[in-house]
């Protein structure tokens, strides 16, 4: 692929630089509760009284049990949550080379 016809947002957007699962969900949503790769937090996207949402601290990917919220990463997760669009989300988790030409 040339790198000129990439889309900005391509060459811009960085995953390798998307938090860590494991300390990005705690921030974000408090304890999780459990062990393993999937474990529960209280579902930010519903009124949720008990932990509802399912997160997996290793792809970052999460889903509600109650509520049906979904996504594949911690990306998707940003833009859900606080209404962003994919630019935006990206920057505010510090994958975003802003000012970097790449
Ligand atoms: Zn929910």
């Amino acid at each position: 692929m040339i790198a000129a016809r990439r889309p900005v947002q391509a060459r811009l957007f960085d995953r390798s630089r998307l938090p860590d699962p494991l300390t990005f969900y705690p921030a974000e949503l408090g304890a999780l509760h459990g062990r393993g790769v999937w474990r529960s937090a209280l579902c930010p996207f519903h009124k949720d009284s008990r932990p509802s949402l399912r997160v997996n601290v290793q792809t970052g990917a999460f889903r509600c049990m109650v509520c049906g919220a979904s996504g594949g990463d911690v990306l998707a997760f940003q833009m859900q949550r606080y209404g962003l669009p994919f630019a935006a989300a990206a920057k505010a988790v510090g994958a975003w080379n802003e000012g970097h030409h790449v």
